[in-house]
């Protein structure tokens, strides 16, 4: 079981986050990709990549929210840094257009170059995508296709009425704890086939009961909620969404035959 989006870096996790990552751990989980959204947690994401190396990796880029607040040249210089680390990350993003947090065109403008450009550094440095699309699924897709991205996870999309499109382009969607409570989103998880999905939590956020911090354990309950939305098998789910998140992340894990037996983490 593999969570594919979490924010490791976050403060909630300041008390005690080497515990939490051990928890899960104990709890079975194989991977967590962790993404790092704003060049301020940079460092720290690194310092928890290294620390629990083989288990937890990093994806990396600024989360579309932060355009008007980051100088451009912070941008650039933490492209720089991506750059430099890219044998530390297994993806760039979150990246994307998020139309709920920024109104006004001009800014709107600007978040489509900037999620532009980190299509372009994807390509450069032949890393899969991460996607954030709120409130702009219809033109993150158009931009996804102009730009000609081919390895794209979308996360937490919520657009069935573009599934097809998903689809045909060859994507993946990766789903949290939103499936427990919107139509839209449990819609998306019926239609697309098993082989396109993967697990996510987004923690600290949208913990399954809706109180308090939540972490990577949580994976457990999203696997059950999407088994019984495609009317299949726990195991089935996770240990399907496992490998698509090993081929899609091209994670230095091998899962055994058996679902239940425990998997083996390969060289860094
Ligand atoms: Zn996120």
């Amino acid at each position: 079981m593999i969570d594919c989006h979490t924010h490791l870096e976050s403060p909630e996790y300041n008390p005690d986050r080497d515990a939490v990552i051990e928890s899960c751990r104990s709890a079975g989980l194989k991977a967590i990709v962790t993404c790092c959204a704003n060049p301020k947690d940079w460092e720290l994401t690194k310092e928890i990549v290294a620390k629990h190396r083989g288990f937890v990796f990093a994806s990396a880029s600024v989360h579309p929210q932060y355009v008007k607040e980051l100088p451009e040249a912070d941008i650039n210089n933490f492209m720089d840094v991506i750059r430099k680390n890219s044998g530390s990350i297994v993806a760039v993003g979150e990246t994307g257009l998020d139309f709920n947090y920024i109104k006004e065109p001009d800014w709107r403008e600007k978040q489509a170059e900037l999620f532009r450009k980190f299509i372009a550094l994807s390509n450069e440095l032949d890393r899969p995508l991460v996607i954030h699309a709120r409130d702009a699924y219809e033109e993150v897709v158009e931009i996804l296709e102009q730009e000609g991205a081919k390895r794209v996870m979308l996360h937490m999309f919520g657009a069935n009425q573009l599934v097809k499109r998903v689809i045909d382009n060859g994507w993946s969607v990766s789903m949290n704890a939103i499936v427990m409570k919107s139509k839209k989103h449990t819609k998306v998880t019926r239609d697309m086939p098993l082989n396109r999905l993967m697990l996510e939590t987004d923690a600290p956020w949208l913990r399954p009961d809706g109180k308090g911090r939540n972490d990577p354990r949580s994976i457990r309950q999203v696997a059950e909620r999407i088994a019984e939305i495609k009317k299949l098998k726990s195991d089935e789910v996770w240990d399907a969404c496992a490998k698509n998140a090993i081929n899609f992340f091209k994670l230095p894990i091998r899962l055994s035959t058996h679902p239940f037996r425990t998997l083996q983490t390969g060289p860094p």
